[in-house]
């Protein structure tokens, strides 16, 4: 089969393109490099799903897409499993394209794996680091994620079947801006009967706690420790204008809710400033926030590894040291 290119979904969701895409449009230009340098000529494609959707279509080429695939019709406007599903599947399908990368949100999810079946190939799920095999004569995606509850990390290969699929968490990379020429798109012809097997009643927008942990320029994080100061970090937090979020220890303490838990299964941030407050330095929690410019760690454990992350480590009691810092704010 002749395969070409690099797709990527870009999840919109009532008007909302998500920043997910555009940060997998980013990365597939480092891929493409990485097949330039194997003289392998790969295009970006966006593959832009909605209804109305065109108005994203220059956003696309500023992040990196040298084409923009749209997929637009009336039932796309919120990205129902069933319906995305079948798109992807035919651009699939028409394309045949290399490699396709799907944003790992709640409908990346979920349309991941039922895409990887219907058209035969594999999937790599939450993949934390892409590139091309260095290998001369290969144009295998090497694709690594965390298993065994973030203890190892795997490479993944997929050399008998196309694409090479790949979902990303939101945050792992980040969108860099190419300004690739717009060019005109090329609209997909989508024709589509839902078969009502699911019937979406009402959609209510869920409150989530402490604002948007993506967004945050700054947080500061509590670890189990700190289930009884809870009240106390949210102060200092909110006094330097950062957004509070936790471990997943201090979740399972039951005082914080699962919204503002960080890591491989809460979310993963890049803020500029993180600051982890009576946090051990799990692997499945380090992994949602490594990525933060700068690091501050306070533990009462000099061996902690929470540590072996952070730019600024200060031992001793989060509460007390929190407590000082007050003083000269
Ligand atoms: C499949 C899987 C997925 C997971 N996903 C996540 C995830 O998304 N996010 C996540 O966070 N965890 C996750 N975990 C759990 C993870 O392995 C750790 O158990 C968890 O991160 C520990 O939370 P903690 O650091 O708050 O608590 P602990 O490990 O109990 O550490 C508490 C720390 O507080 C320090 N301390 C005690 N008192 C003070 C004080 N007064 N001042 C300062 N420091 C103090 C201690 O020295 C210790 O280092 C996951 C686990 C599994 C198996």
């Amino acid at each position: 089969m002749n395969v070409k290119d690099i797709y990527v979904y870009i999840e919109v969701r009532e008007q909302t393109a998500l920043d997910v895409g555009f940060q997998l449009l980013s990365l597939s230009q480092t891929l493409k490099e990485q097949y330039a340098a194997k003289s392998i000529a790969q295009d970006v494609v966006a593959v832009l799903v909605g209804h109305n959707v065109e108005k994203h279509i220059k956003t696309c080429h500023d992040y990196g897409a040298d084409k923009v695939v749209v997929v637009d019709h009336e039932v796309l406007n919120f990205p129902t499993t069933e319906a995305v599903t079948h798109a992807l599947t035919q651009v699939i399908k028409t394309f045949n394209p290399e490699c396709f990368l799907i944003g790992a949100t709640v409908v990346g999810r979920d349309i991941a794996p039922r895409v990887a079946a219907r058209v035969a190939t594999g999937l790599t799920a939450d993949a934390t680091h892409l590139e091309v095999d260095p290998a001369d004569d290969s144009r295998l995606l090497l694709m690594t994620r965390p298993a065994f509850g973030g203890n190892l990390y795997g490479t993944i290969i997929c050399p008998f079947s196309y694409p090479q699929m790949s979902s990303i968490r939101p945050e792992v990379f980040v969108k860099v801006l190419y300004e690739r020429p717009v060019v005109e798109p090329i609209r997909f012809d989508f024709s589509f009967t839902p078969k009502h097997t699911i019937e979406v009643l009402e959609r209510k927008v869920k409150h989530k706690e402490g604002g948007d942990l993506k967004k945050a320029h700054m947080i500061l994080a509590g670890g189990r420790s700190m289930a009884n100061h809870v009240e106390k970090l949210q102060e200092f937090a909110s006094s330097i204008n950062a957004t509070f979020a936790a471990s997943r220890g201090l979740v399972e303490s039951g005082k914080v809710g699962k919204d503002i838990q960080v890591g491989q299964t809460g979310t993963s941030v890049r803020p500029a400033l993180y600051i982890a407050c009576g946090i051990s330095g799990a692997a499945q929690h380090t992994a949602g926030m490594e990525n933060a410019q700068t690091i501050i760690a306070i533990n009462t454990d000099p061996e902690a590894s929470i540590f072996q992350f952070s730019h600024l480590g200060v031992v001793g009691d989060a509460v007390e040291v929190l407590k000082e810092v007050q003083k000269y704010l």
